[in-house]
């Protein structure tokens, strides 16, 4: 019974700061402004934001303190943890649970320009990608040192599985899947689907965002053993470390090009990158009742499969709605991305504070029915596609992005006390 205390205590929800460098203007902007924001203590009981010696609290605007796992800074703006060991902090033990059976999701959560794209390593530039997929040799030579620290958690969780594929042992196989899809206004687009669709979302002239008219619209779909299927979605099946480098540029070129100029758009979707891994590990006869549940037909062979996802997700800007509120469409937008968000929170929320849920959840395995009753799931797309990663015997990082410069503090403050709910 006290083991079991223990386990509940544990939260399922890990939360992580990312705080970014000041960018160009901000930094001249900083320079002359009276309240400039620094590491000493003394200035950040004026403005700004501070992370302390144990690399866990922030002090933001000199008045609110919140405490959280792991805060990553910047050399010269804030300190904390070397974002370099954000990886291996936070998701590398997610990458090996996947292998295991242990689904889980990793989110980048904050205001437009916080650095989210950037922290998942998403960004779609020529300059961005090679330092993203480039040769991960270089990684501790120090020539490169400053580029390869800032590489994204999606190109290093691809190298992390394709490391790990490498030290299987003979008996296991290894199928790699992938799935790419943004949602918008409550519409689910994939963003691995052919160029001919790709380029039918693109022209869509006026700048409105629509699922192109010739493709099916996605359906959410849960399969009796509550995984989640994109029913209508491209899912391909990965062939190497390159392929599935490929598809994650396909699908971060889709969407940035398709709304060309649409900055304000983009930061309104979230983006789900999903690596589906079916593990399959000939076992001697004998021992059956292993973890996972092996599926049927399997069993009599001696063959234990396990299946787990892990998704990687790029949320919409979490900036309100008042701030961008214009008329007609925009309106609409930033009312349906908060439905996301605003569900996310509620989710986790319910996650972190409800353990006993997330006990017999643990316990029953496939069917969650009862222990999720009272985790609102249903309320939006995003979290009924991430519901089976989600909870129950999954992990979740989240990862809060926030800008340190003194006009965001307003917004940092949202981002943190989001942030906070899930512990
Ligand atoms: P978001 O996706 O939250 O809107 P981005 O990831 O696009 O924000 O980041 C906004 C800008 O800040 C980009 O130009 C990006 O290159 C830069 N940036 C973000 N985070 C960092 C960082 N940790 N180090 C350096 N530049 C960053
Ligand atoms: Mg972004």
């Amino acid at each position: 019974a006290v083991d079991e205390l223990e386990e509940a205590k544990t939260c399922p929800v890990t939360v992580a700061v990312h705080v970014r460098p000041l960018l160009g203007e901000e930094r001249s902007a900083e320079s002359s402004n009276a309240n400039t924001l620094r590491c000493s203590r003394a200035q950040a009981t004026q403005a700004g934001t501070q992370v302390d010696a144990a690399d866990r609290l922030v002090v933001l605007g000199g008045k609110h303190l919140f405490e959280f796992d792991y805060v990553y800074g910047s050399e010269h703006e804030v300190q904390g943890r070397d974002p370099k060991s954000m990886f291996s902090d936070c998701v590398k033990p997610l990458v090996h649970g996947v292998f295991n059976g242990y689904s889980a999701t990793v989110l980048a959560y904050g205001q437009t320009g916080s650095g989210k794209t950037f922290t998942m390593g998403g960004l779609s530039n020529n300059a961005q990608e090679a330092r993203c997929w480039g040769d991960e040799g270089n990684e501790d030579t120090s020539s490169s040192e400053s580029q390869s620290q800032q590489r994204g958690i999606i190109p290093r969780a691809v190298d992390e599985l394709y490391s790990r594929l490498g030290s299987l042992s003979e008996d296991q196989e290894v199928c790699l899947r992938v799935s790419y899809v943004e949602i918008y206004n409550e519409e689910i687009r994939d963003l691995l689907a052919d160029s001919s669709r790709g380029r039918g979302a693109a022209g869509g002239g006026s700048g409105s965002w629509r699922v192109p008219s010739d493709a099916k619209e996605i359906q959410i779909r849960e399969s009796a053993d509550g995984q989640v299927h994109l029913v209508g979605c491209t899912e391909t099946e990965v062939t190497s470390k390159a392929h599935m480098a490929a598809l994650f540029q396909k699908g971060v070129k889709l969407r940035s090009t398709s709304r060309t100029g649409m900055n304000k758009q983009s930061s309104r979707s979230h983006a789900i990158f999903t690596i589906c891994v079916d593990t399959t590990t000939k076992t001697k006869a004998a021992g059956a009742d292993v973890a996972a549940e092996a599926e049927g037909e399997g069993q009599q062979g001696g063959i234990e499969r396990l299946r787990a996802k892990i998704n990687l997700v790029d949320l919409a800007g979490s900036e309100r709605v008042k701030r961008t509120l214009a008329e007609g469409s925009t309106f609409r937008e930033g009312v349906s991305i908060n439905k996301g968000l605003l569900a996310l929170g509620n989710v986790i929320s319910a996650l972190a504070t409800d353990q006993q849920g997330q006990q017999s959840a643990a316990v029953t395995a496939s069917s969650d029915a009862e222990s999720a009753s009272h985790v609102p799931y249903r309320d939006s797309k995003l979290t009924r596609i991430l519901r089976d990663a989600l909870g129950g015997n999954s992990k979740t990082v989240m990862i809060a992005c926030v800008s340190p410069f003194d006009l965001d503090c307003d917004e940092s403050v949202n981002t943190l006390r989001y942030a906070q709910r899930a512990r």
